[in-house]
């Protein structure tokens, strides 16, 4: 079998042609959604992703800047902002790039952001309302973006067997909460693999849905995958390779190529699950814009 690819930068791109529809239909209204990033210190990484919000905002139609504050910023003065943020009707989204230095709390800092105004949905009013299954909160940008995938390559994941490994709070948590809920891109049945858990390979063996978010370069490989599943990669590492001019690649925590000749779909790294984090988090701003229209 080779499988056939999920391409998340066009689905990607057809979202955020969506989006940009929705933003005009709300800007004749007379509401510009506006989506604030906050980036605190120079880590190379954020910026670049940081970078890659406001392009894809501003590409959208939206209103988006960026706040870059020095490393040295006080956790007071960094709430002090989200509370002026929070009180600003043209901020409809706050987004405030993670990780942030060490003497700043990333709990407490999401603990302030308004709920409304939360498009990362880390909030815990959020992450509640999500588990709860109403829809009214914001999900984790990565995991919404992965069932948007799976729900527009046509995966059917009603009763199928679901194997998600990592059970971080942005990713694998909510990824199993949507898989679990009985709706559209839900209804799977949802098991959660970690670092404790014992032979890995037998659960993800069983899985006609395998996702991988565990931070670990091309760690799941072919025969780990039951033939036929479809493959979700959200990894991101860095690996050195001496053959790239900057010294070093980007890769999955799947590894490709004896992956794809298993299973029936699999996404690349890069242009799969990553371009969908951003498609997600404009489609949360339009959503908190639209709220405050009633
Ligand atoms: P994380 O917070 O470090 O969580 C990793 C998870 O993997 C943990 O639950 C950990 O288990 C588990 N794990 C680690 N080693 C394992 C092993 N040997 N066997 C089984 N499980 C293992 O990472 P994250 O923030 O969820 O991100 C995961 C990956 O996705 C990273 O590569 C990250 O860069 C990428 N990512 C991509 C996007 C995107 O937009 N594409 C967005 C977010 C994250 P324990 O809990 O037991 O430690």
């Amino acid at each position: 079998m080779h499988a056939e690819l999920i391409d998340g930068k066009a689905i990607a791109a057809t979202i955020r042609g969506e989006i940009a529809r929705d933003v005009a239909a709300l800007t004749a209204r007379g509401v510009i959604p506006g989506l604030t990033v906050v980036l605190v210190g120079d880590d190379p990484a954020s910026a670049t992703y940081v970078g890659a919000k406001e392009k894809a905002s501003v590409e959208a139609g939206m209103k988006g800047g960026t706040i870059r504050l020095p490393a040295s910023t006080s956790q007071q003065e960094l709430l002090t902002l989200v509370e002026r943020l929070n009180a600003d009707p043209a901020v409809h989204g706050i987004l405030v790039q993670m990780p942030l230095p060490k003497h700043i709390d990333p709990d407490t800092v999401i603990r302030h952001i308004r709920p409304d105004k939360d498009v990362d949905g880390f909030h815990p009013e959020n992450v509640g309302k999500l588990l709860i299954g109403h829809t009214d909160g914001f999900v984790s940008c990565t995991p919404a973006g992965v069932i948007e995938l799976l729900v527009r390559s046509g995966v059917d994941t009603r009763g199928a067997e679901a194997v998600i490994i990592g059970r971080s709070n942005i990713v694998g948590k909510p990824m199993a909460a949507l898989l679990v809920q009985g709706r559209a891109g839900g209804d799977a049945t949802v098991t959660v693999c970690h670092s404790r858990t014992k032979d890995l390979a037998a659960h993800t063996r069983r899985a006609d849905i395998l996702i991988a978010a565990i931070g670990r370069a091309e760690m799941i490989t072919g025969d780990m995958i039951k033939p036929g599943a479809v493959v979700i990669d959200v990894g991101m590492n860095s690996v050195p390779d001496a053959t790239k001019a900057k010294g070093s690649r980007l890769c999955g925590d799947v590894h490709f190529a004896s992956a794809v000749e298993v299973a029936s779909k699999i996404t690349p790294v890069p242009g799969g699950v990553g371009p969908m984090t951003i498609a997600m988090l404009l489609r949360n701003t339009v959503r908190a814009a639209e709220r405050t229209l009633g």
